[in-house]
């Protein structure tokens, strides 16, 4: 056996590749979301593992019958669900020479290349976005790829933590508060968690529609001082630019002033939205940012690069340094002792890191700041083709501003038989959503619409209120793609109106 013989890398590999293509081009066939059952995998392939080897031929047969049935297609011109994870084929062959070249850069002697080609792309991109300097290498700060922004916000906020408790002491961390608004991804939950906050001393502030769901400076300070007032230290505010449900964007100065005021840590949570902030248009969104501490966007949700890859940046490494760095003697090197190069397992949560750098690389060369622009500028085009066609359909109604690619609409409350608002009902027995006929209405409009296969849509629910999101952003997506899917709506909500009216 040779696992890695030249001419047989070529041949499979160019099988694979033609693998791929057909998939690309005969995507739009297939039901976007997976009409699978759960276990459905299990009574297809064998329960163990064969013990001589198989033809690549064979596998990628089994591949096709039996995994892609199986695949939500998150490629498909016709997902519009959550938010996109784009991909090209530059940052795919981006993937495959880092795979092939295999190498473990945590630090930088271990693959000077993959230190420094990271540190020189996260300029570019930190450029790309006018960033302020201080964020930049450049300018003394500086950028890592991350696995994701949850562990950004891990790293970063175990920063701020170490940063106030070598300070204070190690028993203050009972006290240690952080802030984030009811609208903060989930991910800033988990990592408070993960760095021993507290639960009692998580802070989801309440967003109103009067503030567009943003988080407002007055909340923040109010809930401040009564921390202050309870003997409790304000650590870290994590800050939204296009929040999940909505694309909310929080007030970045004035928020940032606050928290400064308190020497608290700002992060800025710029998953989604941040790709857009390439386009000078977008970029006042993260008007602020200069006031923060750090900054992370993914650029494998709407960047043209596949996951793994969220880009955060920092205006002090060595805060992460102090709180991430280990040095056990195996690791020792004349590089890291002369304080000249970038160790990068010091700026995240595990040793061992693929090179990622290279498939950003190729993505930004592959296509060119220029491109990059009319992508993201394309995909805002053809949101606001949806969101007029909702708006021409008065049995609908956009229920937040868009300010990127998502559209959140509903069948109107009054459209809906017997309801004249689409407030909630309470039933006194904590499932007030079901209760309401607008939510539910628009829950089953959801799930036909799913069902058929031909479109993949999903929801949130803000203020009680049940919305469907629809969001742009897939690579192959045009035109004729947004104008089908808002005609899959209208026929599915067409039946649905036509039924008897239940209670
Ligand atoms: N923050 C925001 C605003 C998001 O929209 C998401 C995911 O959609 C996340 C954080 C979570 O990102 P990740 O899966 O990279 O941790």
């Amino acid at each position: 056996m040779n696992p890695l013989d030249p001419g047989e890398f070529r041949r499979q590999g160019h099988m694979v590749i033609d693998f791929l293509a057909k998939y690309y081009e005969n995507i739009e066939k297939y039901p976007v979301l997976s009409q699978v059952e759960p276990g459905y995998l299990s009574k297809r392939l064998p329960s163990s593992a064969p013990q001589d080897e198989e033809p690549m031929e064979a596998i990628l047969d089994d591949v096709r019958q039996h995994i892609v049935p199986g695949l939500t297609h998150w490629q498909s011109p016709n997902f519009f669900a959550y938010f996109q994870t784009n991909t090209s084929t530059a940052a795919i062959l981006g993937e495959m020479l880092c795979a092939g070249f295999n190498v473990a850069g945590f630090n930088w002697v271990s693959s000077p290349a993959a230190t420094e080609l990271e540190s020189l792309v996260m300029d570019w991109l930190g450029k790309m976005l006018e960033l302020p300097r201080p964020f930049l290498f450049s300018g003394n700060g500086g950028g890592v790829i991350e696995g994701n922004t949850t562990e950004a916000i891990i790293c970063t906020l175990t920063a701020a933590r170490d940063r106030v408790l070598r300070r204070l002491g190690h028993n203050s961390i009972a006290k240690l508060v952080v802030y984030g608004s009811d609208q903060t991804h989930c991910s800033f939950q988990k990592a408070a968690r993960v760095a021993g906050i507290d639960p009692q001393n998580f802070r989801a502030l309440k967003t109103t529609r009067s503030t567009l769901f943003g988080l407002s400076p007055d909340t923040l300070r109010k809930a401040i001082r009564l921390d202050i007032d309870a003997g409790l230290i304000p650590l870290y505010l994590c800050t939204t630019v296009g929040t999940t449900s909505s694309a909310a964007v929080d007030p970045l100065a004035p928020l940032c002033e606050v928290a400064n005021e308190f020497g608290m840590w700002v992060h800025v949570d710029a998953a989604y939205a941040g790709a857009s902030c390439i386009c000078p248009e977008y970029r006042k969104f993260i008007n602020g940012v200069e006031f923060a501490d750090s900054f992370s966007f993914n650029a494998h949700k709407w960047f043209l690069t596949p996951l793994d890859c969220c880009c955060l940046w920092v205006k002090d490494p060595n805060a992460l340094v102090k709180s991430l760095s280990t040095a056990p003697e195996y690791l020792k090197n004349e590089a890291t002792e002369s304080k000249q190069v970038v160790d990068y397992a010091d700026w995240q949560l595990s040793l061992s890191r693929r090179f990622r750098a290279l498939k950003l690389w190729l993505v930004i060369r592959g296509y060119g700041v220029q491109n990059l622009r009319s992508h993201i500028r394309y995909h805002c085009r053809l949101a606001k083709l949806f969101e007029e066609l909702v708006e021409e359909d008065c049995r609908f109604e956009v229920v937040f501003p868009r300010y990127f690619v998502l559209v959140c609409f509903r069948i109107c409350p009054s459209v809906v038989a017997g309801m004249s608002n689409g407030h909630i009902v309470e039933n006194g027995h904590g499932e007030a959503w079901k209760l309401n006929k607008v939510n539910r209405f628009n829950a089953q409009l959801l799930r036909n619409i799913n069902a058929s296969g031909q479109v993949f849509m999903s929801h949130t629910m803000v203020e009680g209120v049940y919305v469907i999101r629809f969001a742009v952003g897939a690579t192959l997506v045009s035109e004729r793609h947004v104008i089908m899917a808002w005609k899959v709506v209208q026929e599915h909500a067409n039946s649905l109106l036509s039924m008897p009216a239940s209670e």
